[in-house]
């Protein structure tokens, strides 16, 4: 058990205080920004244990979002499975949809208590850009999005979302059109003016502080499953499964339990339509370290080391990064990285909102094909957790043109 030793010393005090999680995350920044992000740790030490933050952040996580969210056994579903009970943490029910308004609510109370006027981020479903055109909106702040013309034309529906809600959207049109150039683009229009703008990163990656300040808002929803599961079963889990793209929904259920050695601990990542360099995007399966965005990280590379070209049918896992912790949960074996193919994913959609009356979206898709993988191989007395990370409302008119006959709704 050297491994679990060494995990359970090191993961309280991860990161370093240079943003390191072992050898990954860090800071690789052009010279111009070390002084802001330097300020942003600073200012998010400062404020963050502050009472007025925690009772701004508790306040609107509560009457907002509509937190806690339930853990809810799917009897349905474990049925038709015929093994392990599942479970899911039911993030898709939070205000927008998904788990991401946690984190946007954090990062845009700490630009605004920064003085900044601005926030400005990459999409990639729509659902980062909605959940910060969300609270942006809230709390009275510019907001700017962007996002791929392919992901535009794919989630159009939180486009219109991201507009009523006052945002701007700003369309990308180079390289794949999908998540990275989004990064790639709103990262450029940021060091346009770093006094003003804020760039609220969308996930558990980017340079120091942002993957721990955004796991820090997202592990909330570890530590009430945690709570929810042990009232309702009197036992922890047996196995916790998360879809992962950047992996700040994986990173907020798994953070509560990583000290639990007996809670073992699935990441999904999209094998796409097969494991050909282009046609996935299962980064900690078949990456190496590399650095992408100014942190290091698994990396999918092509044979200059460039970032490979990626695909998911699910937008929001369609990133050839991954966030920095998971690199390092991966290395020392505390959690095993899993892969699961679009058309698997899709016949979980299915199955799902045919068995349990939930659309759940394609990104969480990977978790419940996952765990209906795992809980089939299982004893009906083992308990499965996934975290449902998001709805699926934003995917359906994609599902209907494109995949209606694999469905049988055509
Ligand atoms: C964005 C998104 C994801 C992927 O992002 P992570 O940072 O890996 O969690 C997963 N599920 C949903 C519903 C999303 O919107």
């Amino acid at each position: 058990m050297e491994t679990a030793t060494v995990e359970k010393t090191e993961t309280k005090k991860m990161p370093d205080t240079k943003g390191y999680f072992g050898e990954y995350g860090g800071a690789y920044l052009p010279p111009e920004l070390v002084a802001e992000m330097e300020k942003i740790t600073a200012s998010y030490h400062q404020i963050k244990d502050t009472d007025e933050f925690k009772a701004e952040l508790t306040r609107l996580n509560r009457d907002y979002t509509g937190r806690p969210s339930p853990v809810y056994h799917a009897k349905s579903l474990t049925a038709k499975v015929g093994g392990a009970q599942i479970y899911f943490k039911r993030e898709d029910l939070n205000h927008t949809g998904a788990h991401k308004i946690n984190h946007c609510l954090g990062e845009v109370l700490l630009a605004k208590q920064m003085g900044k006027k601005k926030v400005i981020a990459e999409t990639g479903a729509g659902q980062h850009g909605v959940a910060l055109a969300t609270a942006a909106a809230l709390l009275d702040m510019e907001c700017e999005i962007h996002m791929g013309e392919v992901d535009i034309e794919k989630e159009y529906p939180n486009v219109i979302r991201m507009k009523i809600l006052g945002a701007k959207v700003v369309p990308v049109t180079f390289g794949l059109k999908t998540l990275k150039e989004a990064v790639d683009s709103a990262f450029m229009a940021y060091m346009q003016d770093f006094e003003t703008q804020f760039y609220a990163i969308g996930s558990v990656v980017g340079p120091h502080p942002f993957p721990m300040m955004v796991r820090d808002f997202q592990q909330i929803v570890g530590a009430e499953a945690k709570e929810q599961f042990l009232d309702k079963t009197g036992k922890l889990p047996d196995h916790l499964v998360a879809c992962v793209g950047g992996g700040s929904n994986a990173i907020g259920l798994f953070t509560a339990f990583l000290d639990d050695e007996k809670v073992q601990i699935h990441g999904v990542e999209p094998s796409g339509k097969d494991f050909k360099v282009g046609n996935h995007a299962a980064t900690l399966t078949l990456g190496k370290p590399g650095v992408i965005h100014g942190f290091k990280c698994y990396l999918l590379q092509d044979e200059k080391g460039e970032p490979a070209p990626v695909h998911s049918i699910a937008s929001g896992l369609d990133y050839p990064g991954v966030g920095p912790q998971h690199s390092y949960l991966k290395d020392i074996k505390r959690v095993q990285y899993e892969t699961i193919s679009d058309v698997e994913a899709i016949e979980a959609f299915s199955i799902m909102s045919k068995t349990e009356g939930i659309i759940p979206a394609l990104e969480t898709s990977h978790a419940i094909a996952y765990a209906i993988k795992l809980a089939s191989k299982l004893d009906p007395k083992e308990t499965i957790l996934v975290n449902l990370s998001g709805r699926g409302d934003k995917d359906i008119d994609f599902i209907a043109e494109n995949y209606g006959d694999v469905i049988g709704i055509d």
